[in-house]
């Protein structure tokens, strides 16, 4: 049997499509309360007869991190994307890490593209469209790359595929919407039922699950909408993987504000204004979600400081689970040490990291901040529609297309005893 083999990992030739979908910030509760009040009939079945594991996402708890992780199956250390958002060494400019450049190992898909599969990859956010879809060869007969925020801006030439809108029957959703999301599992349907793909990547956006809580109405119609699509792809005959880019938590006090360390402001406390930088990794355009508030820090610190000796001082501080020098946190965390500033910075379950208070606009959040970036937030569901056999593997979320392509397909089910 043909396999595949990326980043040292190798891959079975997929004997029905594959979907792996990327849940943005599904807590696992989001699920588990949705099934339990029956808004998931189609869940609840799945993990009777499938596979309901956990697994643990890439620390820094984000989107871009966490989706390349999913799609080259390997942590930040090897892909080289270690948060939404860096301090880039080469030049001094703090940018998004959205650029294909930033890239330092293939996705699976140019590989199976290569041998013959036909592949579609749809994203809710454009952020990660350039990133999911790179290395692929577009154009007639090739591949589909696209994100739900630009469907009308889809060409044959640079996603492979036009006329979106008309083919799913919806309009673009606004990008701070739970449709936006909707868009990408309607357009999957479609798009099995006309392609019937050898891969599927969706990946959705985290707005609902940024303002509502788990067992929330607004959290279970979301599931519930999920929920529809699935059953869909899973009657289509489709193996199905789903797994999340990181968890979700309340990150407020008592009175519903934001619970924030600023962390700029203690460094220039400590060192004085201006002898640091703080970079917030969680930092994207999309700031109505979390006011560029999350639960990982790194800091930049001037050439005589004692990193260890700063880091064991905020390890004292109320709110911070974790601070230690750029060597051992890239260590612990497998991030690349020349995208990390010279300490990094973990905060508790409920509290985030900022910078100066004036730095954060807070004006968009409507709802009591939640948020992530932390290792509170590093345990996600990992859920097939068929058994797995994972005895004694510690799983990550970046297993997902390995669960799928080597343990879920129908050639590799245990046969049951007549
Ligand atoms: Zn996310």
């Amino acid at each position: 049997m043909k396999t595949i083999t990326v980043n040292g990992r190798s891959y079975a030739w997929p004997q029905a499509p594959t979907v792996v979908v990327c849940i943005d910030g599904s807590e696992p509760d989001y699920i588990e309360i949705a099934v339990a009040g029956g808004a998931m009939p189609f869940m609840a079945r799945m993990l009777d007869n499938g596979a309901n594991l956990r697994a643990q996402c890439v620390v820094p708890s984000f989107t871009n991190p966490n989706n390349l992780s999913i799609v080259t199956g390997r942590p930040p250390l090897v892909h080289g994307i270690s948060g939404n958002y860096f301090l880039n060494p080469e030049t001094g400019e703090e940018v998004m890490m959205n650029d294909p450049a930033l890239l330092r190992a293939p996705t699976l898909f140019p590989a199976f593209q290569e041998a013959g599969a036909s592949i579609v990859i749809v994203t809710a956010k454009d952020k990660l469209r350039r990133l999911l879809g790179h290395g692929l060869r577009f154009g007639q007969g090739g591949a589909i790359c696209f994100s739900s925020e630009k469907a009308e801006q889809a060409t044959l030439v640079e996603n492979g595929i036009e006329g979106v809108t008309a083919l799913v029957g919806m309009d673009v959703p606004s990008v701070y919407s739970a449709e936006l999301s909707e868009f990408v599992f309607a357009v999957g349907c479609k798009l099995m039922e006309s392609r019937r793909p050898d891969l599927m990547y969706l990946s959705t956006t985290d707005y609902v699950q940024h303002k509502h809580a788990p067992g929330s109405a607004g959290a279970n119609a979301f599931y519930a909408m999920m929920d529809g699509y699935l059953a869909q792809l899973d009657e289509k005959g489709a193996v199905l993987c789903l797994t999340a880019d990181h968890g979700m938590n309340a990150k407020h006090n008592a009175s519903g504000t934001p619970d924030v360390i600023f962390l700029q402001d203690v460094l220039d406390d400590w060192l004085g204004e201006g002898a640091t930088r703080v970079i917030l990794p969680i930092t994207d355009p999309y700031v109505v979600h979390h006011g560029a508030l999350g639960s990982f820090a790194t800091a930049y610190l001037p050439d005589s400081t004692d990193a260890q000796e700063i880091a064991d001082r905020l390890s004292g501080l109320e709110g911070i689970e974790y601070a230690a020098p750029k060597a051992a946190a890239c260590a612990r965390f497998e991030l690349p040490e020349d995208r990390m500033g010279d300490l990094v910075v973990v905060s508790t379950v409920h509290k985030v990291i900022g910078t100066r208070p004036e730095l954060h606009d807070l004006s968009g959040l409507e709802v009591p901040l939640r948020s992530h970036g932390g290792v509170s937030e590093q345990t996600v569901p990992l859920l097939c529609n068929r058994p797995v056999d994972t005895a004694g593997r510690s799983l990550r979320n970046f297993d997902a297309f390995d669960l799928a392509l080597n343990a879920a397909q129908p050639s590799t089910l245990v046969q049951p005893d007549p």
